[in-house]
């Protein structure tokens, strides 16, 4: 009896149990898909959320999608890491962009030319690099925007600003005169092959002891200087001013006083946090010695930024020049927490900044590695086949012409495109 009364019990509560689940997921799942149905047609107009209509607020930056506002300015982060390029990280740059339409590019260190043209603008409009110092780290991609933006279409010449050093070859004028050697095969190459008009360097040299001096101002825009403190006399920081908006950008330095002075209440003050000193030693295998010296005499480690950040105050900090990772990232940031309680963006490559005066927004940029470089606007110039160098006798002699090949290729763009070129016979 007392079996029986127990095989029912089980076989009741197994139906019960059953029943009440498939109630559940009838109810659950498909009860609420009927209510977010509901909530979105009773929404209608109101909302900007809808099934089909684009959202007009973004939680994400995807790049050449939005407009800046007259008075707004836009800071991407093109490279926050270190001179051991690594994937994730280019080295320093960074890129301002004006309601006014103009555009800067503060340090182009190495790996941050990809980044640059991630972000799909045309490269005539990134024709002004400001560095603040020779680090290979904060200019070791400039022959990438100078060449790249001659194929991409450049015709006018790429602007560079740079320090003076204690002595001329230590300046940027002759870095770039010889970076320019280095590439003599390069120019030579594309001479009659390609429009070469953006091929010109226009190098302004600016005394790196200049205190508070205006190396830019153009279209309501100055740029100053200030020196900076880092490994050799030279380095600078930089300060640029418009429409009632401060970005100020430290390259790499050690807390020194005009920076504590000139900065003071910027609108977004980007300053290195290097990497910390035991991150160094753990990571890197730095002897501590080294790790003391490099990451708190050399560079500003965290704990320093965040003093100076204490002291000036900015309505953003930015800190940059360290490998953000989910694991050091808790060190870092702690190590800025213990003096600073301040707005506070922790950079990586790709973080993006909207100010203007009553807010400042921080997102992610969303990049697509399939993204091409945005072609120039200019009109180029068809090249001019007489201004080239030529081949030697030797090496032409090696050439295979695939005549009916190549025909085939010069007769299927004239069709395309209606015009009337003709294989070269030489
Ligand atoms: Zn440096
Ligand atoms: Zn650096």
């Amino acid at each position: 009896m007392k079996k029986t009364f127990l095989v029912i019990s089980v076989f009741l509560i197994t139906v019960v149990t059953i029943a009440v689940y498939l109630f559940g997921f009838y109810h659950g799942r498909t009860g609420e898909g009927l209510v977010v149905i509901k909530e979105a047609v009773a929404a209608g107009k109101k909302s900007s959320v809808s099934p089909v209509k684009a959202q007009t607020e973004r939680d994400v930056y995807y790049p050449g999608s939005e407009d800046i506002g007259p008075n707004e300015m836009r800071v991407v982060a093109c490279g926050t890491g270190m001179p051991n390029a690594r994937p994730k990280q280019a080295a320093a740059c960074f890129l301002v962009e004006l309601g006014n339409g103009d555009k800067f590019i503060f340090d182009i260190g190495s790996g941050s030319a990809e980044r640059l043209s991630a972000m799909k603008i045309p490269y005539d409009y990134l024709d002004k690099v400001f560095i603040g110092h020779l680090h290979s780290d904060h200019f070791g991609a400039l022959a990438d925007l100078w060449i790249g933006g001659v194929i991409g279409n450049r015709i006018k010449p790429l602007r560079v600003w740079g320090p003076s050093g204690h002595k001329p070859e230590f300046g940027t004028a002759y870095a770039l005169k010889h970076m320019e050697k280095v590439f003599t095969w390069d120019s030579g190459s594309r001479l009659g092959n390609v429009d070469i008009r953006g091929q010109v360097l226009e190098v302004t040299e600016f005394d790196y002891k200049g205190i508070n001096q205006v190396i830019y101002q153009e279209n309501g825009v100055t740029i100053r200087t200030i020196p900076a403190i880092h490994a050799l006399d030279g380095p600078v920081s930089f300060i640029l001013d418009w429409n009632g908006l401060k970005f100020a950008f430290s390259s790499d330095t050690f807390p020194n006083k005009w920076w504590l002075k000139y900065t003071k209440g910027v609108d977004i003050a980007i300053h290195e946090a290097f990497v910390s000193p035991r991150l160094l030693i753990e990571k890197q295998k730095w002897t501590p010695g080294a790790a003391l010296n490099v990451g708190t005499q050399v560079h500003t480690s965290p704990a320093q930024f965040g003093k100076v950040m204490s002291i000036i105050k900015p309505r953003m900090a930015v800190a940059y020049h360290f490998f953000n990772d989910f694991d050091t990232l808790p060190e870092q940031l702690a190590q800025v927490r213990q003096t600073y309680d301040g707005p506070l963006s922790m950079a990586t490559d790709y973080m993006v900044w909207n100010v203007t005066k009553d807010d400042i927004r921080v997102r992610m940029a969303v990049i697509d590695e399939d993204i091409w470089p945005q072609p120039a606007v200019g009109k180029k110039l068809e090249p001019d086949l007489s201004q080239r160098i030529g081949f030697s006798d030797f090496i032409l002699k090696g050439r295979e012409p695939f005549p009916k090949v190549v025909q085939k290729i010069y007769d299927d763009i004239n069709a395309e495109y209606g015009t009337d070129y003709k294989v070269p016979t030489d």
